[in-house]
């Protein structure tokens, strides 16, 4: 029994700018899924924008139960079709764990229904990121406090609806404080928001950002609450009704058809 993680990579950066490619030889989303397969219980494929369906098909997210999603430049190159598939997953129950610049991602933001909007600046800064929940899962094994030597800034306020949880906290060298670790559940599915990544640093070789992923994929593994149509409302009749009730007033609806109205 092993968790199936699927990573999604943009995969744009790593072919345009060398120092991404030098940084990431395995590309981003390969790094991310390298060190996942590192852990006992996990099994991590990839697929990318450039893929058929953006390697999103209706068989490959139903055998995915943690989606991680990394995007930045082309954002607007996903299609909608592709959004609302993946969105209907995680209302269905599939985790899913959005990468740093995937906060303005088209599935984090119809998830989120805001406009998670945030200041950021690109300065080499040091950022020190606080265990906020210390006995939360996605926290297990990591110090109080840990550091990223070189990372972009995101600053407060961000534009998201309040969490379910904040697990992380980071500190700027230039003085900004973000959220960046916040839990949220749409539908069945469980939504993990982790914030560092840049792709000009080497954030994904952090032995410390490494163990928060896999300890998100592990918590937001929830396979007993997988349905297969989240948009699923049906009729249910007078006959059906727990306690015995007669019909009356005025009805709306006298065709008898099953459905919503
Ligand atoms: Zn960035």
């Amino acid at each position: 029994m092993s968790i199936r993680v699927t990573v999604w990579g943009e995969n744009v950066h790593e072919h345009k700018n060398k120092i991404v490619a030098q940084i990431y030889p395995l590309l981003m989303h390969g790094t991310i899924a390298a060190a996942l397969n590192g852990n006992k219980g996990i099994t991590a494929t990839t697929v990318t924008l450039q893929d058929a369906e953006h390697g999103l098909t209706k068989e490959k997210l139903a055998e995915t139960d943690v989606l991680i999603w990394w995007g930045h430049v082309a954002h607007g190159d996903v299609a909608d079709e592709i959004v609302e598939r993946v969105c209907d997953a995680v209302w269905g129950g599939m985790g899913v764990i959005f990468l740093h610049s995937a906060h303005f991602s088209k599935p984090f933001k119809r998830l989120m229904g805001a406009p998670c909007n945030l200041y950021w600046r690109e300065a080499g800064e040091r950022e020190r990121l606080w265990v906020t929940s210390r006995h939360h899962p996605i926290a297990a094994g990591i110090p109080e406090h840990f550091e990223l030597e070189y990372e972009e800034m995101y600053g407060e306020p961000f534009g998201v609806p309040e969490p379910l949880e904040t697990v992380f906290i980071s500190w700027f060298a230039g003085g900004e404080v973000f959220r960046s670790g916040l839990t949220y559940k749409r539908g069945a599915g469980k939504i993990f928001y982790f914030r560092p990544g840049h792709e000009t640093y080497p954030t994904y070789h952090d032995a410390n950002v490494q163990r928060v992923i896999a300890n998100a994929v592990k918590w937001a593994y929830n396979p007993e609450a997988r349905i297969a149509d989240p948009h699923d409302g049906p009729n249910r009749t007078v006959a059906e009704a727990l306690e015995p009730i007669v019909e009356r007033g005025p009805r709306l609806h006298q065709d008898g058809e099953a459905g919503y109205r």
